[in-house]
């Protein structure tokens, strides 16, 4: 993970384009990433312009773009990099892959289907079509996705195997409907928590814990990540029906400064917003962000 330098994380994406048949293809490919400095993230109008030029189905030039959101894999622990993309309603691709993190404990972990799903959910998209993945989705991957507004319509595509429902992986599920709870990860929220402060970065750590999904606990919390160049990145804490697969805010955060091509060693602050009913997730973050960067304490407000 401390190696995830932004010239690492190119030199990486390189070397997948590089295998990358269609080299016209590759070539677009490439330029595109690096002149949105190699973020994960393909707006549509990216996507809708390859998928014109090269004569693809958005779903071609997702299995096509797999092995670049493989890059973003952080694999400490398993050295086995899985690459996911999320499309969004809107057209979006957002890249995903698997987080691992040394020298804490595994429930840490972020797989690549969370890491995409959360990457679409932290930009602001609110459903999600597609979900096309390097290997097949692991059963916590599959309950996580269970979670999701677009639970019954989205469609799961592999290299080996596409158009597959997520019921075709999940039968007879248990899920939010079991706790007769509607409202679904993605669906709009408004939590309710009110801090006033001129702080940005409080103010930022608020409004992800006001974007929170936490209908079984109520646990709401949201973190925001401040960089050096004085950037902030979102995490909203994201609950499931089976609590184990739920995805911490800081967890949501990394991944999406991770995704966005940053590297974490540049966090110079960390926020903490909960509003810790029957759960905290304090003593969690703390240990991770130890682990992550010297010398940053995780500012803490229970509200
Ligand atoms: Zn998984």
């Amino acid at each position: 993970m401390k190696n995830n330098s932004l010239q690492h994380m190119s030199e990486r994406i390189k070397q997948a384009v590089n295998k990358i048949e269609n080299r016209q293809l590759a070539q677009d490919l490439w330029y595109i990433l690096g002149e949105r400095h190699f973020e994960g993230f393909l707006p549509h109008f990216v996507v809708n312009h390859f998928c014109a030029k090269y004569h693809l189905t958005d779903k071609e030039f997702a299995l096509i773009s797999l092995p670049i959101s493989a890059c973003y894999a952080n694999t400490g622990v398993s050295h086995f990099n899985v690459g996911a993309i999320a499309r969004g309603e809107s057209g979006n691709f957002y890249f995903g892959a698997n987080q691992e993190f040394c020298a804490t404990n595994i429930q840490q972990t972020i797989h690549a289907e969370q890491s995409a799903i959360s990457h679409a959910w932290i930009r602001g998209e609110t459903k999600l079509t597609d979900i096309t993945v390097n290997y097949t989705p692991c059963g916590h991957c599959r309950q996580f996705m269970n979670e999701l507004n677009s639970a019954e319509t989205l469609k799961i595509h592999l290299p080996h195997s596409q158009n597959n429902s997520l019921h075709q992986y999940l039968p007879d599920s248990f899920g939010p409907q079991n706790l007769d709870i509607d409202n679904r990860l993605f669906d709009k929220k408004e939590n309710g928590l009110r801090f006033s402060t001129e702080d940005p970065v409080i103010q930022a750590a608020l409004e992800a814990a006001n974007r929170s999904h936490a209908p079984y606990s109520n646990s709401f919390s949201g973190i925001a990540l401040q960089l050096q160049d004085k950037r902030i990145f979102q995490g909203s804490y994201a609950e499931n029906a089976a609590f184990n697969p739920s995805l911490p805010a800081l967890q949501t955060a990394l991944n999406y400064l991770l995704l966005s091509g940053n590297e974490v060693e540049n966090i110079e602050r960390a926020v903490l917003i909960e509003h810790p009913m029957s759960l905290s997730y304090r003593a969690m973050a703390e240990d991770l962000l130890a682990y992550l960067v010297e010398n940053v304490t995780l500012e803490y407000i229970s509200l």
